[in-house]
């Protein structure tokens, strides 16, 4: 299980009023969340090819619920997109995530950047640009140090304005990732018009490579379909050795996945990135 304790009956509540009633009640604490200071950035690194040199890191969200324990994002992100309260929980998400590597680069250990997810719904708040600005030129963080990870569904909105909101990050020297790949609605037509600098492929694919051939063909796939667009690629959820092993055959030379380290607190990952500088 994910967390202990009570957060079960989130997911197992017995029929809908419960539930809802439930729902409620972490909605209205999700709100008090913030200025409680109860959450938290858990971090994941994504290496290359050797398995050991830190490419970059992942921030991902945790709720630390004062009676249920840590609360993984699945449960409470939807529930914060739906209410508006994304906007935010993601301000205060790229604002620590960019303060942690400035501390990380005063300290001599930062990776090469660190990502941030950006959902639908932040992203289509017309206040994105201005906050990633504001919180680069308030932190200090060198643009390029920032890499923001979208989905293919910012793609079902306004395209063309999408594309400029893309156009206008990239331009301020924040790279793009699409998360997820492979996952979404959109057509490949968006790879021609979207600035993006790296695909990751979705942990589905990644899960049975090697083992059902038409997801080995899938990975084969996006992995030259990158290449020929000269994208970067990740595959993400890599866990087993296995897996590495047929990505590798399949020329993916950057990973992310328990495989490496699952994600890690503060203090745990700035320990990792100490050991993997130290080789
Ligand atoms: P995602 O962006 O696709 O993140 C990858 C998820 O896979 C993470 O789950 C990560 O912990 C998990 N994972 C990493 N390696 C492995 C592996 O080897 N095997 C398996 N089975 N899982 C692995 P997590 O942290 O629970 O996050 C779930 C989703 O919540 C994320 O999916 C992302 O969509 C969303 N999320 C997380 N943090 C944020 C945030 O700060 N802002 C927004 N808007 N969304 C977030
Ligand atoms: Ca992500
Ligand atoms: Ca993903
Ligand atoms: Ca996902």
């Amino acid at each position: 299980a994910k967390h202990s304790g009570d957060s079960r009956h989130l997911k197992f509540a017995d029929g809908m009023a419960q539930r809802s009633i439930t729902m409620m009640n972490m909605e209205n604490d999700l709100r008090h969340a913030l200025n409680r200071d109860e959450l938290e950035l858990h971090y994941q690194p994504k290496v290359g090819f050797d398995g050991r040199t830190v490419v970059g890191a992942e921030a991902l969200i945790r709720w630390r619920h004062p009676r249920l324990g840590l609360i993984s994002p699945a449960e409470f992100i939807p529930l914060a997109e739906d209410s508006g309260l994304i906007i935010p929980i993601g301000r205060w998400t790229l604002a620590t995530a960019c303060q942690q590597m400035v501390e990380w680069r005063r300290r001599g250990v930062a990776p090469p950047s660190v990502s941030v997810n950006v959902s639908v719904r932040q992203f289509n708040d017309s206040a994105l640009i201005e906050t990633v600005r504001e919180t680069l030129a308030r932190t200090g963080l060198p643009a390029t140090c920032l890499d923001l990870e979208i989905t293919e569904s910012v793609m079902t909105g306004d395209v063309e304005r999408a594309v400029n909101t893309l156009t206008t990050l990239k331009a301020m020297g924040v790279t793009l990732s699409m998360d997820d790949f492979g996952t979404g609605y959109s057509s490949l037509n968006y790879l021609k018009t979207f600035p993006i600098d790296t695909l990751k492929i979705d942990q589905t694919f990644v899960r049975d490579v090697g083992q059902n051939p038409k997801d080995t063909a899938i990975v084969a796939t996006i992995v030259s379909l990158a290449r020929n667009l000269g994208f970067n690629v990740v595959a993400e959820g890599v866990e087993t050795e296995d897996q590495v092993a047929l990505l590798r055959e399949n020329n993916c030379r950057l990973f992310q996945g328990y495989w490496v380290s699952r994600p890690l607190a503060v203090a745990d990952f700035t320990d990792y990135l100490a050991q993997a500088r130290e080789g």
